[in-house]
């Protein structure tokens, strides 16, 4: 910085998207920054978002977040991947999983060899090489070394967002509560000067950074950003939500279970499991929703069902003047991969990358927003995969999304891989080629051939590979303790 004082950040919304920044800020930016935040108790949170992907690990790292600690305070429990019911055809399963499955070599990556291996009669799925899969399916976890096991979490959104309030705090950032009434512009320069409290506070900053929600005060509200709709790749707009008592084990994964019109989900938590339905709004009323969720949960209900109304899509610009919106305010695609709290993390990780300490530069705010939206796309690539290759035809919905056009990223990927199981990893894409090849064979892809580069092995050498390395997978998994006690004696929260 060119001079002493620090850049003052101002957080509109404390859902884990405010307090996710606030945290980052305070406790890895605190000589240069000083972070308010404000909240409103009588709007709230969303109160959903508790599946997450292994980059959380990345982003505790950094944060110093002590791990055992965040799990107790979270209810949390480990989450290795997600099953998958009913997507490619009603009865199917499938689970992508995190990590790798095989081993990739030097020569091509390791569904070539698998693919190979069909043709000479090895016809164990492709799964029977991941040891997250495998853990998952036995209901076992440790955190290891060889193999290390990939992994994520399930969290309490709510306990989650109290527990980074008070690292925040702790740090030194300040806690507003009230209603946010007005942002003022100021007219020269189009910049957010202040937000006005229903208090009649003003509470003025540098850099605002909207985390409120789906209301997007700053970025839409005042400053007209603008909003790219992706409703034709993605039909569901609604959810309805439900918490419920837990009647069996925690189970390393989440489960989305496709019906209809949408889709449900299952989370299971160290005292609940997180349920909800997502759906078309074209296709299903709420009482049809809420009736199919309540059919479908198991345990007593903690909570009343709760709808959801979203709009699958991004803003135009993420940072724009001195706003950046994190969050549900930034774009939503659907929670399917559970990828927001990542995108969320990810966001903050850039931000304070280019954080304008020496003013806002617009090569900053394009790049920025350049890099913001490349990733968006390519996740949202990845979860249109999962409507796009189905065999589902059994309603209007499912009709759709099996004909509709989606982005010649996606379709030229499919036809890759449908051909001769040819994948890539494009730089700072989130979904590896592991990911890739676990949902495409899961939706009912199989590749016609594999790359030659896999006839490098004789016959005899690849079957004898293949056998080896699922047999002593199955050791390892053998050796792991139960996904129960593994979490009795690392996070129990009672
Ligand atoms: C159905 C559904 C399921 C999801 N599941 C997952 C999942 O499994 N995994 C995942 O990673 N993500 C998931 N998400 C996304 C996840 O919930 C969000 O990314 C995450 O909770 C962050 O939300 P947020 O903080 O942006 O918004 P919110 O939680 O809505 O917080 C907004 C904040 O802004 C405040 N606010 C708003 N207006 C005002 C105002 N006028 N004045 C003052 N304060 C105000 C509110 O009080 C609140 O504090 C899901 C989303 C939905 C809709």
């Amino acid at each position: 910085m060119k001079n002493d004082k620090k850049l003052h950040v101002v957080i509109a919304g404390g859902g884990t998207a405010g307090w996710m920044t606030a945290a980052s800020l305070s406790r890895m930016m605190n000589h240069h920054v000083r972070v308010t935040l404000v909240e409103s108790d009588d709007i709230g949170t969303i109160g959903v978002g508790e599946a997450t992907i292994p980059t959380m690990q990345t982003f505790h790292h950094l944060l110093q977040i002590d791990e055992q600690e965040y799990l107790k305070e979270t209810q949390g429990t480990f989450k290795l991947g997600i099953q998958f019911e009913n997507w490619g055809k009603p009865g199917d399963k499938y689970i992508h999983s995190f990590g790798e499955t095989g081993k990739d070599s030097w020569a091509g990556e390791f569904q070539h060899f698998w693919r190979r291996g069909l043709d000479e009669g090895v016809d164990a799925p492709f799964g029977d090489y991941s040891p997250e899969l495998q853990a998952a399916l036995a209901g076992k976890f440790a955190i290891t070394n060889k193999p290390r096991l990939g992994f994520a979490y399930h969290i309490d959104a709510t306990l989650y967002a109290k527990y980074l309030r008070k690292l925040s705090e702790e740090k030194g950032a300040t806690r507003l509560e009230g209603k946010i009434c007005n942002v003022n512009i100021d007219p020269g320069n189009g910049h957010i000067q202040s937000l006005a409290l229903e208090s009649g506070e003003l509470v003025e900053g540098d850099l605002f950074i909207d985390c409120t929600g789906f209301n997007g005060l700053l970025i839409e509200k005042a400053l007209h950003t603008g909003y790219q709709d992706w409703t034709n790749l993605f039909l569901c707009d609604r959810a309805v939500a439900v918490q419920t008592q837990a009647v069996a084990d925690p189970i390393p994964y989440t489960r989305a279970i496709a019906h209809k019109y949408g889709w449900q989900w299952r989370i299971p938590l160290q005292h609940r499991v997180g349920n909800g339905l997502v759906y078309s709004s074209k296709y299903m009323s709420e009482d049809e929703a809420r009736e199919l969720l309540l059919d479908n949960i198991e345990g007593e209900r903690i909570n009343e069902p709760r709808v959801i109304k979203f709009k699958p899509g991004r803003r135009l610009k993420v940072w724009n003047k001195n706003c950046v919106a994190i969050g549900l305010a930034s774009g939503f695609i659907e929670p399917l991969e559970s990828t927001s709290i990542h995108l969320i993390s990810s966001s903050i990780i850039r931000l304070m990358r280019m954080l304008p300490l020496t003013g806002i530069k617009e090569v900053d705010v394009d790049e920025f927003n350049r890099q913001a939206i490349e990733e968006l796309e390519s996740v949202r690539d990845f979860v249109a995969l999962h409507y796009k290759v189905t065999q589902r035809d059994d309603s209007e919905f499912w009709q759709y999304c099996k004909n509709m056009k989606v982005p010649e990223s996606l379709r030229s990927r499919v036809a890759m891989y449908s051909d001769s199981a040819r994948l890539y990893w494009g730089a700072d894409e989130l979904f590896t080629v592991n990911s890739w090849n676990q949902v495409m064979l899961g939706q009912g892809i199989m590749p016609e051939t594999y790359h030659p580069i896999a006839d490098i092995m004789s016959s005899e050498d690849l079957k004898e590979y293949l056998e080896k390395y699922r047999s002593s997978l199955q050791d390892f998994i053998t050796k792991l303790p139960s996904h129960k006690d593994f979490i009795a004696q690392y996070c129990s929260a009672s």
